[in-house]
């Protein structure tokens, strides 16, 4: 009897199995999901390997657990805590222009104008209103908010979504595996499941500083325990080195991660306009040492980190004036009354 015998019964019941599964679940019939799914998990049960070899072979933090407990608190805290924010990263919303759209919408019809605030248009959003159809109607009131941000003369067809035919405010850009336009695209994060963009790019800044912090602190356990157990159990040490191994090397991805995302939030850029800034119209002529969205160190971090709950904020493009001001080469003047900041 071959193999192919033997796994043709196998072969024929597959599909009856998986339909019947698929019918239980349907949520899972879609590849792109499932493979989400699987990242998730995958990311779990690695998080719960560090920490369950850690407790299972170093007795020492067992002993140290019980005489100091708030210590294996504390990291446990933060192992959940890092375990909740990505969790809750994969499932916020990047900030679909779709929704921008339906807020902009709701806006004109309750007579409540868009209100400007720091340079740029921002619209309180209603969650209530998600998921309503938008598009019917009154889309001219968006065309005029979006061309608004544009200089003079530019034309709607240049700006709007070949994929999705809605037309895309400054910074926003179409994402091929969400099928959407997202506003102050960043990037689609494969191993969250999701875009980054406006609505959840502290989000994820957050994220990678919770991870980073964990995985120093899992470093340090592991080498506390090589240090003082080494050559005691040969297979135990080589679990240990090999784990230890793949988290230096993460560590170091983490770290590069965290200090590019720092920048980018400093500078009000994104990775997308930072990578492929010449493919971009508005930005293809302006120097790259100018940062045309930057409002200085400290207004980008507070709108980063303070002005981005529930809002859509959308920034108009600088105009020629504001550019050629943030070309100016810097001064010891400027330096001294901190321009940059
Ligand atoms: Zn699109
Ligand atoms: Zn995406």
């Amino acid at each position: 009897m071959t193999m192919v015998t033997l796994c043709r019964p196998i072969r024929e019941s597959w599909p009856r199995f998986s339909d019947r599964f698929y019918r239980w679940f349907p949520c899972l019939s879609d590849p792109g999901r499932r493979s989400s799914l699987g990242l998730k998990v995958a990311l779990v049960a690695l998080h719960l390997v560090y920490v369950g070899v850690l407790f299972l072979f170093d007795r020492d933090l067992v002993d140290k657990t019980t005489k100091e407990p708030w210590y294996t608190a504390i990291y446990l805290l933060l192992f959940v805590a890092t375990l909740v924010q990505y969790f809750l990263t994969a499932g916020s919303s990047p900030g679909y222009v779709l929704d921008a759209i339906r807020a902009a919408r709701s806006a004109s019809t309750s007579k409540q104008p868009a209100a400007s605030k720091n340079g740029g248009l921002v619209i309180t959003i209603d969650g209530s209103q998600r998921g309503s159809n938008v598009l019917g109607s009154n889309t001219s009131s968006w065309t005029k908010l979006v061309m608004d941000m544009y200089p003079p003369g530019s034309s709607v067809r240049t700006w709007t979504c070949t994929y999705c035919n809605v037309l895309q405010p400054p910074r926003a850009k179409h994402c091929q595996d969400c099928d959407k336009c997202v506003l102050q695209f960043d990037h689609h994060c494969v191993w969250l499941g999701t875009c980054i963009g406006q609505g959840n790019h502290s989000r994820f800044w957050w994220y990678i500083c919770e991870e980073t912090a964990l995985c120093i602190w899992t470093g340090v356990l592991y080498i506390t325990y090589l240090t003082v157990n080494m050559s005691k159990t040969w297979w135990i040490d080589v679990v240990m080195i090999l784990l230890l191994v793949i988290l230096t090397i993460s560590l170091i991805f983490l770290i590069l991660l965290l200090l590019f995302h720092s920048y980018l939030i400093l500078t009000n850029q994104t990775t997308y306009e930072l990578v492929r800034r010449r493919r971009i119209p508005y930005l293809r002529e302006i120097p790259e040492r100018v940062h045309p969205f930057s409002k200085g160190i400290c207004r980008n971090l507070y709108n980063f980190c303070c002005a981005r709950s529930s809002i859509y904020a959308m920034e108009p493009l600088p105009s020629a004036q504001e550019l050629e001001a943030k070309s100016r080469p810097y001064t010891c003047l400027d330096v001294l009354s901190c321009r940059c900041c």
